[in-house]
């Protein structure tokens, strides 16, 4: 810690990224749940056209984009705000819409902690029962803004529509934050609760079934008055936090949503394919909303299962943190023929 350091910084727990960056050294990622597929060709020609006007600033707003998504998903552009990766949405949200605390699972995405701690907000987690989100746990959080991964991460399960009425309609208090990365791949999107509730904000992003993570573009959905506030937080600190790049990249990945479908479909397939192929060989695997599996073997340990596939190159991730999931990893779905490698080297680890 250098000199000049803000005291207030002094005991930072950032995001670890160094299992990261060695992933990039040729590894077969499966560790980040991005996409195993790249972007359209669409997406490439649109992008490489905006290079060409790198010289101007991008639109702050990204009006494209929000028409685009407005007609899509049935929602106002007015009701829309971009964030560079849904991250950035979320770190707003911490910043600036949890001044009663906030609550999460005490298993979820490992961002909301850190976000917590960095914005000094009073959090609580939630413990999950047999890995699910209980609704009923969630009843009544005084004021504190609840924060639901649907589906969760990293276990994949997902809430139903009406279990997440239930916690948005017992906390009239409470902003309650839907984070939608994985909904595409098994689940159902809340985002027409924004219209019925004064309470809620639905986050999505384009890193995962939109194969851009490498973009960072992420968007929340709600209603106008909560919209304008975020948008106002967004304004103040990174008006153009969106790149022109990314905007156009994103542009014609919506003009393409068959590719989308397409590709969900064939992860989703994949993905049933190797949860089956596990458990044959005495893997414990929940059931997916997701484009990953979390999973556990009877008899070898979480940790020599990832090493065994790090030893082969090939990247998951493993969870040696607690609360207790080091006997799980998480599996990101590639193609069936990373899925086919992957499996071979499983089935010489557990001998199966
Ligand atoms: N929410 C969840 C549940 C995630 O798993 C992730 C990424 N791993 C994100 C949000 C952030 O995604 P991005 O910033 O790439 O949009």
């Amino acid at each position: 810690m250098s000199k000049f350091l803000h005291s207030k910084f002094n005991s930072l727990t950032p995001y670890d990224t160094s299992e990261e960056l060695e992933s990039m050294n040729g590894y077969v990622k499966l560790n980040t749940n991005e996409s195993p597929f790249g972007p359209s060709d669409k997406a490439i020609t649109y992008t490489r056209e905006a290079a060409k006007t790198l010289n101007f600033y991008p639109d702050p707003e990204c009006r494209k984009l929000a028409d685009k998504l407005s007609d899509l998903l049935n929602v106002k552009p007015s009701e829309i705000v971009f964030g560079n990766g849904s991250d950035e949405i979320l770190n707003f949200l911490f910043m600036a819409f949890c001044q009663n605390g906030a609550v999460f699972p005490n298993i979820t995405y490992s961002f909301y902690k850190i976000l917590a701690k960095f914005h000094g907000v009073d959090y609580v987690t939630m413990p999950l029962r047999d890995f699910r989100i209980i609704p009923d746990d969630f009843s009544n959080m005084n004021g504190r803004t609840i924060f639901i991964a649907n589906p969760n991460a990293p276990t994949g399960l997902a809430l139903t529509l009406d279990e997440l009425k239930q916690i948005i309609t017992s906390n009239p208090d409470s902003l309650v934050v839907i984070d939608e990365a994985y909904v595409d791949f098994g689940a159902e999107s809340a985002k027409d609760f924004i219209h019925e509730f004064d309470n809620v904000i639905v986050v999505r992003t384009f890193s995962k079934s939109r194969s851009m993570a490498g973009a960072r573009l992420g968007w929340a959905m709600t209603n106008e008055d909560l919209a304008k506030d975020l948008r106002n937080i967004k304004n103040t600190i990174t008006p153009y936090n969106i790149n022109a790049l990314t905007q156009a990249a994103a542009l014609a990945t919506l003009e393409n949503e068959e590719e989308t479908q397409k590709n969900i479909n064939l992860i989703c397939r994949v993905r049933e394919g190797t949860k089956n192929r596990l458990r044959e060989m005495g893997f414990e695997v929940l059931d997916s909303s997701t484009n990953f599996l979390f999973v556990r073997h009877e008899e070898t340990s979480g940790e020599k299962v990832f090493e065994a596939l790090k030893r082969c190159r090939i990247m998951i991730r493993h969870f040696d943190s607690p609360p207790k999931i080091s006997d799980y990893n998480r599996i990101t779905i590639g193609t069936a023929e990373q899925m086919q490698v992957m499996l071979e080297v499983l089935r010489r680890v557990v001998k199966k």
